[in-house]
């Protein structure tokens, strides 16, 4: 079975989880503001933990904070437990994001802050929201901070502006499935130091440090997950979690998508063994870009899935986190590429504002967010050449 995603781990990344560890978290840090252009990196422990932490630092405070309808449930999360309300936006289905012109219709007197997410990769027009925040700070007076969601779209650009660098901070998610990962973490990055030094001494002052025990705990599970998702061990994996529940501790506790609150660890300092693997893998971030890229075009001239699919575009400047396609059939489709031995994502499968624990009055204004919800399915877009040639064979039965 080809997995549906293939983290770029070599023989010399496992190493680093055996022997003792150098690096420091400022040294991530630091080199993950140099790569995305940023003047400082603070790090955390989850993706959902650096928002939090930084709608808690800013002050944000019984306000709406704007944000996609169909994205990451933990960026809901992330608002609803810093004593905020998340204001939903409908996706266009063009490329799963919603438009400018929705983000600027949405913004009210109540907003102090909007979640700008380049989901699968695919780059907003940041020129044009940027434009709709400060026109709206004018006509409210007051701030509103403008959040780039890059968790999905670590250096994407919009017309060779890089996402990351407009606006007041950029978001990272650094779990094992996201684009250059260190297993655990999470990263904001700030353009501005002053107000990254409010946020780093917010969570020096707020966040527990991590010790040895859990130190140890992430060494033995960064050996576990790459081992799981390393093929032959990968057949085994699939049988536990499609046919058992030994498996569920580990991949469903960790998403808790139909409630909300976090992790118990989600106020713990990112460990140092987290630090380096994030190290070794920024190193490896344009090959694992250029690779996305050139499977995304290659997917997009030769997969062949009839006319009832519909692909995702290409879009200059994409990272490509996932390739999203819509299909009539969901379960049908993912059954079919299993017996071809392709392993399909089903990611999102959720609209936010359907979720029973989201759900307010208004469903009838998300039906892009639903449709997508149901319908789509990604392809493996990180796998060796071989793989690649293999599910666009497989596509032509
Ligand atoms: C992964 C992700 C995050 C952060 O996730 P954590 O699991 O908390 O690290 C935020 N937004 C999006 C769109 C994501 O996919």
């Amino acid at each position: 079975m080809i997995p549906r995603f293939t983290p770029s781990f070599e023989a010399r990344d496992v190493l680093t989880w055996f022997l003792p560890t150098r690096a420091r978290v400022e040294d991530y840090e630091q080199a993950f503001a140099a790569k995305f252009g940023a003047s400082e990196a603070v790090a955390f422990p989850y993706g959902r933990s650096a928002q939090w932490a930084f709608l808690r630092a800013t002050g944000v405070n019984a306000a709406e904070v704007l944000m996609p309808a169909y994205t990451c449930s933990v960026v809901a999360h992330a608002v609803v437990l810093s004593g905020n309300l998340p204001k939903f936006v409908d996706i266009s289905l063009d490329d799963y994001n919603p438009t400018a012109q929705a983000v600027h219709d949405s913004i009210g007197p109540r907003t102090r802050a909007v979640v700008a997410t380049h989901t699968f990769g695919y780059p907003q027009d940041v020129n044009e929201i940027e434009r709709a925040v400060g026109e709206a700070e004018s006509r409210y007076g007051h701030k509103i901070w403008m959040i780039q969601d890059c968790a999905h779209a670590f250096g994407a650009e919009h017309k060779g502006r890089m996402v990351a660098q407009v606006g007041d901070v950029a978001l990272f998610g650094l779990n094992i499935s996201k684009i250059a990962n260190s297993i655990f973490g999470g990263m904001l990055t700030f353009q501005d130091s002053d107000l990254a030094a409010t946020v780093r001494r917010w969570r020096d002052h707020n966040l527990r440090r991590s010790g040895v025990a859990r130190e140890l705990r992430h060494r033995i599970y960064a050996l576990a997950a790459c081992a799981s998702l390393t093929r032959p061990v990968f057949g085994l994996t699939q049988v536990l979690q499609t046919r058992t529940p030994l498996l569920d501790r580990w991949t469903k506790a960790y998403h808790l998508d139909e409630e909300i609150r976090f992790p118990p660890d989600h106020d713990r300092s990112m460990t140092r063994v987290a630090a380096a693997t994030g190290l070794r893998q920024l190193g490896k971030y344009d090959e694992i870009v250029d690779r996305r890229r050139r499977n995304a075009a290659l997917y997009d001239e030769y997969l062949d899935l009839g006319p009832d699919c519909v692909k995702p575009p290409l879009v200059e400047g994409a990272t490509y986190s996932h390739y999203v396609v819509r299909v009539p059939d969901r379960e049908r489709m993912v059954r079919e590429w299993a017996n071809r031995g392709v392993q399909l994502g089903e990611l999102i499968q959720y609209s936010i504002p359907h979720m029973s624990t989201y759900l307010g009055s208004d469903v009838a204004g998300f039906p892009n967010s639903l449709l997508a919800s149901r319908h789509t399915v990604n392809f493996p877009v990180t796998p060796d050449n071989g793989s690649v040639r293999r599910i666009l064979e497989a596509s032509l039965r």
